[in-house]
């Protein structure tokens, strides 16, 4: 498909000068129509920081120090980082919406769930009339799956399920083209995560729409994301088709979180977790930030960076980018199955 948002070596610092640390480097990648695209990695890595710095929610002392954010709209290509502030509050919500970390409190506690969203329809579709706008709720409220019986429900009186269902309508109301989540459904239990999820992904195939679905959660990722980007200490160390990611990861870290991580030493057995912690963004190791902890570390990962290379087309439409060297592991049999 076609790219929709191009985001270019992006920088975004926390505080400025000395006191300032870099909490995402050169972040770099493309989502395309249609696509589900997953940023996946342990927490602090920089997420959510790169999620709120290209829709431009980033709140002080978040600062972006570089980097290009293209929104592709339907009025031509926009510079989301050159953009003015009219601009963007046009575009957040119609055109690309958030659904946060935590979204389940975000909603009006002294409001009815339909007002909330026919509201919303009322300041950004001026043109649709009351009953249009009526008809309009109540049809996203039933696509994602919430009955009529519950339109005048007050957000109290709803599950976390119900709740983070109604965000969800809140964020598909104007059609947007691209739909960034940050872990929308950590909080809730995993049938009802599920449920929602496989609404989402019918809603997606329906309305067209792409997604940045950001968690902590891999293996979500492989089941519902095409493409995955795996971060650690603010910079995207793998991207790549997620089933090629999955089948055969390039980066040690990215085996790491897929839970097969090998034992130094004797027999390999698969381990919950990477030993060790990821650094202080105050003392980020030179090179690879992931050499102190990897056991594929070569001595040149402790000043070089391994650098994303250029997508490999092994056949048309199936890129491959991966890792370069250095730290490529070896032929990865602790991956499962
Ligand atoms: P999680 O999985 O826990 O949500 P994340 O990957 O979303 O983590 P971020 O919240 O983006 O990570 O944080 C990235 C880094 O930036 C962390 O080291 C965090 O401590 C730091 N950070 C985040 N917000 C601020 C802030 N307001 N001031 C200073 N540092 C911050
Ligand atoms: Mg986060």
């Amino acid at each position: 498909g076609e790219p929709v948002l191009e985001v270019r070596d992006l920088c975004v610092d926390y505080g400025v000068g000395r006191g300032g640390v870099r909490a995402v480097t050169d972040a770099t990648l493309t989502l395309r129509r249609g696509e589900v695209l997953g940023l996946a990695g342990e927490s602090g890595s920089g997420k959510s920081t790169l999620a709120y710095a290209v829709t431009r929610l980033l709140r002080a002392p978040g600062v972006i120090t570089g980097g290009e954010v293209r929104f592709h709209g339907p009025d031509g290509v926009l510079d989301l980082l050159e953009a003015d502030a009219a601009t963007l509050r046009k575009v957040r919500w119609d055109q690309i919406s958030v659904v946060f970390q935590s979204a389940m409190h975000a909603l009006n506690p002294v409001a009815r769930i339909d007002a909330q969203l026919t509201d919303a329809l009322r300041a950004h579709r001026s043109q649709l009339g009351a009953a249009e706008r009526r008809e309009r709720a109540v049809e996203l409220l039933r696509l994602v799956g919430i009955g009529e019986e519950r339109l005048r429900s007050y957000p109290h009186e709803l599950s976390g399920g119900m709740r983070q269902r109604v965000m969800i309508a809140m964020a598909l109301a104007l059609e947007p083209r691209v739909v960034i989540m940050d872990e929308p459904t950590t909080a809730l239990d995993v049938v009802t995560q599920r449920e929602i999820l496989d609404e989402l992904m019918q809603l997606k195939d329906r309305l067209g729409f792409a997604i940045v679905f950001i968690t902590h959660d891999l293996s979500l990722l492989i089941e519902l994301a095409d493409t995955i980007a795996i971060m650690y200490a603010g910079r995207i160390v793998e991207l790549a088709d997620a089933q090629r990611l999955f089948h055969s990861p390039r980066h040690p870290y990215t085996l790491g979180l897929l839970n097969s991580f090998p034992a130094l030493h004797g027999e390999r057995v698969r381990m919950e977790g990477i030993p060790g912690a990821p650094p202080a963004l105050t003392a980020l190791p030179a090179g690879c930030a992931f050499h102190p902890r990897c056991p594929f570390a070569l001595e040149r990962c402790a000043h070089d960076v391994p650098r994303l290379t250029e997508p490999r087309l092994t056949e048309p439409g199936l890129a491959e980018p991966g890792l370069a060297e250095p730290a490529e592991p070896a032929e990865p049999d602790g991956a499962p199955a």
